[in-house]
């Protein structure tokens, strides 16, 4: 019904660093931005341990704590954050319609999207059973690394997020065995000397899985292969942890805007525009280079300020801030 209709000038979907940016930068433009925060309230930082690169934390900071800072500045300027859901959007006409948790209908002049990425797993069918049971299988090391102390656990993954979550194990669990499907690593050379230099991380190179083992309801091992001499062993293990990448979180948005063949949001280079008018994208949903909290909230920031400008060419009462640029 038309009165259950809420309009906004400016929603943003996502609350990661790229959406908490572009809502600080939205509100202080009077914008009035509803912020939407997803099923991960503060995104993928939310599952890292130490930031060490963000500026302006020299000791450090936790991704939770900063993710909940993030929140408390945008929050300061009255964003309004909300829990929910976005399931459907209609970028057909000029009103940008989106849809909260299938039923709650908003529309919004500007959209910006800021809904990351979400870890992928391998899709065996053992996995999976185990994920969805509960059983011992993560794709979270610091959300879940606590449940496996003193114990032995496998991972999978060569890249720094690998890395990372292999060496947050090790000061948790007795041994970390870590799965590396090639002879050598993606991660970056510092990432890669902290496992090899860690005792208890065991590195297989040219292993892949082939099953994780279980009673049917917990998993007690992961049965692995060498992708050379095609032998199989198995490893004790009561965890098994994936750390593979990850995937934007873009499907609802694939029948209006154009993505490249992995479901990246392509914008137009050097903006935060999409190929639709006043539908602006910022972090990891866009970027699969750089894919860092601190560009997430760079590109936060593009999107607020290309929505801004936005507004301001098509409504004349729309007065650009000036705080903005303060
Ligand atoms: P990446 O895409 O960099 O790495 C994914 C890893 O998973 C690769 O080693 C890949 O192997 C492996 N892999 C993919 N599919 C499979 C499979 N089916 N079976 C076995 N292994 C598989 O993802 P990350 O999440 O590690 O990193 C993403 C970005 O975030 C990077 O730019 C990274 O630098 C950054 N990052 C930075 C951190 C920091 O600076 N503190 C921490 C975490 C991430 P292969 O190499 O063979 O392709």
């Amino acid at each position: 019904m038309a009165e259950d209709i809420e309009k906004v000038k400016c929603l943003i979907i996502g609350s990661g660093p790229a959406g908490y940016t572009a809502a600080i930068y939205a509100a202080r433009a009077n914008m009035g931005p509803v912020l939407y925060q997803g099923s991960q309230p503060g995104g993928q930082l939310t599952t890292t341990n130490e930031v060490e690169n963000f500026p302006g934390y020299p000791e450090g900071v936790t991704g939770p704590e900063m993710m909940l800072q993030l929140q408390a500045q945008a929050e300061r300027f009255e964003t309004d954050v909300r829990n929910g859901w976005v399931t459907k959007v209609d970028f057909s006409g000029d009103i940008h319609k989106v849809w909260v948790n299938d039923t709650k209908e908003i529309h919004a002049d500007t959209v910006i999207i800021s809904t990351g990425a979400s870890a992928k797993y391998l899709g065996l069918e053992s996995e999976q059973k185990y994920l969805k049971l509960g059983g011992g299988v993560s794709a979270c090391a610091v959300c879940d690394g606590f449940f496996y102390r003193n114990q032995e656990v496998v991972i999978v993954g060569a890249g720094d997020s690998a890395c990372e979550e292999a060496h947050y194990l090790s000061k948790l669990c007795k041994k970390v065995t870590m799965l590396v499907r090639r002879d050598e690593f993606r991660a970056s050379k510092i990432m890669e000397a902290r496992v090899r230099n860690t005792e208890n991380i065991e590195i297989l190179f040219n292993t892949e899985t082939d099953e994780v083992l279980g009673d049917g309801q917990v998993v007690n091992g992961v049965r692995v292969f060498n992708n050379k001499t095609n032998e199989k062993h198995d490893i004790p293990a009561t965890g098994f942890f994936v750390a593979i990448g990850h995937k934007p979180n873009t499907d609802i948005f694939k029948d209006y805007l154009d993505l490249d063949e992995t479901g990246y949001i392509i914008n137009v280079p050097g903006t935060s525009k999409t190929n639709v008018e006043g539908v602006f994208v910022s972090g990891d949903a866009a970027d699969h280079v750089y894919r860092q909290a601190v560009t997430a909230a760079g590109t936060g920031c593009m999107a607020a300020l290309d929505a801004e400008r936005y507004l301001a060419a098509k409504d004349s009462t729309f007065e650009v801030s000036t705080s903005t640029y303060n």
